[in-house]
């Protein structure tokens, strides 16, 4: 039998690894939704709209194509975003934009399109919530900002590029503030989600974790 499974939590806890990793293990697709959220931003900035101005926003969603293509890249109106998307100042500007009720809905209908029918692993910061409320196993993972900002770093010093931890950590922590106080679908945990903190775990325990929670469903 096939599921889905909703992933949730702040940033950098390592939901999109947990989620590629199962879907390795059970052979499911990957919907990284931050993935659509930083399509928007780059979208908006691309088009300057001004993203407090509803009309604009509209006018800038009529004209946002997203593919999440099943090798893991990005297409945004047919170019290859993967890389582009992933800069600092994206990051904080899909967190400004994902505030804006009328992106939620428009991005929320996409997601529920993509993932109809069972096998999909979702990651987010609303899936348990809003997106997958009848997912039948939700995760919500975390770990101390200390940690995440860490794992960050070392990610970065993989790819060659300079960072600061202290600045990571603060716009980690700043980040997961506004997500997590916005009026629209702020990042919570859904009542029925198993929490995982996986701050003294590695990769691999999390997922051993996650896949027995998942036998028990299937
Ligand atoms: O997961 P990632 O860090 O790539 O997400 C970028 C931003 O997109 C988050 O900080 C959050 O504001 C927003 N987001 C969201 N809902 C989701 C996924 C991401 O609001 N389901």
């Amino acid at each position: 039998m096939r599921i889905n499974i909703a992933i949730d939590g702040p940033s950098a806890s390592g939901k999109s690894t947990l989620a590629r990793e199962i879907c390795k293990r059970l052979n499911y697709i990957h919907l990284d939704t931050g993935a659509m959220y930083r399509c928007a931003a780059l979208h908006a900035e691309r088009t300057n709209t001004n993203i407090n101005d509803d009309d604009e926003l509209m006018d800038m969603l009529d004209t946002l194509n997203i593919e999440l293509t099943e090798e893991g890249k990005v297409l945004l109106n047919g170019e290859d975003v993967t890389d582009a998307i992933r800069t600092n100042e994206i990051s904080m500007a899909s967190s400004n934009i994902s505030t804006k009720r009328i992106v939620r809905e428009r991005l929320v209908e996409m997601q529920q399109e993509m993932a109809a029918g069972k096998g999909y692993v979702m990651d987010g910061r609303d899936i348990g919530t809003v997106v997958l409320p009848d997912a039948e196993v939700k995760i919500y993972l975390t770990a101390s900002a200390s940690a995440r900002a860490m794992r960050r770093y070392l990610e970065n010093q993989k790819r060659g590029i300079e960072s600061n931890l202290i600045t990571l950590k603060n716009e980690i922590v700043d980040r997961d503030y506004q997500d997590m106080h916005r009026k629209y679908s702020p990042l919570r945990q859904a009542e029925d989600a198993v929490l995982i903190d996986s701050s003294d775990m590695t990769v691999t325990e999390v997922v051993d974790e996650v896949m027995r929670i998942i036998s028990g469903k299937i």
